[in-house]
């Protein structure tokens, strides 16, 4: 990795894949998309992207991703996930499917689906004191909640009813919403950052 240009991947077994990538190359980072256990280790930072967890957990399961990632994961890897990347990263899930799995790493509870199917989506402005002023436009949809943190977590951004919806916890960090389908840039730049220092 030259010091200015990550190189960092976008799983891409299912989701919104190609938001992330594009984000990620306009910010100056060598984006890969990671299938294969060869290329993930080839990169310095991974992004699980918003979709189905339950789908992108049995994937990665079945294409020998799911070792690989928790490996990665437990050897200091930054890894950034969104919304069902959020619960993929929680280490504990309620309202999971029947056996869903995690790759775990952030010590949190997280509720899939914590809106209900009365309010599926919906968008507010969240204040993230780390990355400053303007707000961040935050879009939800069938979004998680974290709903119990270790000591560990560091909570990053909150609802009006103090739920924790962004939160970092060493080189890992989540958020509940989907900042890459909206241009919010910070969130990746951050997670670049992070690469950059690991
Ligand atoms: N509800 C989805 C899940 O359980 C997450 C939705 C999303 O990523 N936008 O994985």
């Amino acid at each position: 990795m030259s010091a200015d240009r990550p190189h960092v991947g976008v799983l891409a077994l299912q989701g919104d894949v190609r938001e992330h990538a594009r984000l990620l190359g306009d910010l100056g980072a060598e984006v890969s998309l990671i299938r294969r256990p060869v290329e993930l280790a080839a990169v310095d930072g991974l992004v699980i992207p918003g979709g189905e967890s339950s789908v992108i957990d049995k994937l990665a399961r079945a294409f020998g991703m799911h070792e690989p990632i928790r490996d990665a994961i437990a050897s200091g890897m930054p890894v950034y996930g969104t919304c069902a990347g959020m619960i993929l990263l929680a280490d504990r899930i309620v309202d999971g499917i029947e056996g869903q799995q995690t790759f775990g790493g952030i010590d949190v509870t997280v509720r899939r689906n914590a809106f209900g199917s009365q309010v599926d989506s919906f968008e507010t402005d969240l204040d993230v004191p780390d990355l400053g002023a303007p707000p961040v436009h935050a879009v939800f949809i069938r979004a998680p909640v974290v709903e119990e943190a270790g000591e560990s977590v560091e909570p990053l951004a909150r609802l009006d009813d103090g739920r924790a919806v962004a939160v970092r916890q060493g080189s890992l960090m989540a958020t509940a919403f989907h900042p890459e389908v909206t241009g919010e840039h910070r969130f990746h730049a951050a997670f670049l950052d992070m690469v950059r220092a690991a």
